[in-house]
């Protein structure tokens, strides 16, 4: 997305929100945490969500769209801080 004006950003997390909210949005990690805040691969981490309790990104469509390799970016931060920490690839 580095290319990208603000407002085409601002539209393509609006994107990823939509399809976030069906896998973050149920997930066991985030799910009484009362987060509201979608998209954490893009955006980085939450400010609400400590524990990791199963992630359901590897099965979110953005995963592959994003070339994606990683998961709990609720609590490891976004694809781009988890590429340059080195983190282990899924
Ligand atoms: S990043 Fe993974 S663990 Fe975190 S809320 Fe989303 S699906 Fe759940
Ligand atoms: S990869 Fe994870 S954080 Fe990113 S949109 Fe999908 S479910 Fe949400």
């Amino acid at each position: 997305m580095k290319d990208m004006s603000e407002e085409e950003r601002t539209q393509a997390i609006e994107k990823i929100k939509e399809v976030c909210k069906t896998f973050c949005g149920e997930c066991p990690s985030y799910k009484g945490t009362g987060e509201t805040e979608l998209a954490f691969c893009a955006l980085g981490k939450s400010n609400a969500i400590k524990e990791e309790k199963g992630c359901l990104c590897p099965s979110c469509p953005i995963t592959g769209q994003m070339s994606l390799r990683w998961n709990y970016y609720c609590t490891r931060g976004a694809g781009k801080e988890q590429s340059a920490a080195g983190n282990a690839e899924k």
